[in-house]
């Protein structure tokens, strides 16, 4: 079954046994998987509405909205003592699908 996409730039910590706590930081559009492959296990479900005109038409954060937003979210963390071991720059697809020919 799929987990839903992500609403937010950043969301977590997750747990992962790997990396501890990790902070996500999506840079894909809100609520839009952007991957140009289609992975059977895939944790977001089937690709689809990336390819849609719908889909193209999604705004992507740009560089300052996500400066922004994990600058807020890390000073929160800091000023509760949250303890987080990895920021990782994930999101729901594959930055690799940035590149359509
Ligand atoms: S996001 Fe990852 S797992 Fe999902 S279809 Fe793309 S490459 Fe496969």
């Amino acid at each position: 079954m799929a987990i839903p996409l992500q609403q937010h730039i950043v969301y977590g910590p997750v747990r992962s046994r790997r990396l501890g706590r990790s902070l996500g930081v999506n840079v894909l559009p809100m609520g839009l998987k952007v991957c140009n492959m289609n992975c059977a296990y895939c944790q977001y479900g089937w690709t689809g509405g990336s390819r849609t005109p719908a889909g193209r038409a999604k705004p992507w954060p740009t560089p300052a909205s996500v400066n922004s937003a994990v600058t807020a979210r890390l000073r929160r963390a800091a000023r509760d003592g949250e303890l987080l071991d990895r920021l990782t720059v994930a999101g729901h697809g594959s930055v690799l699908s940035l590149v359509e020919k």
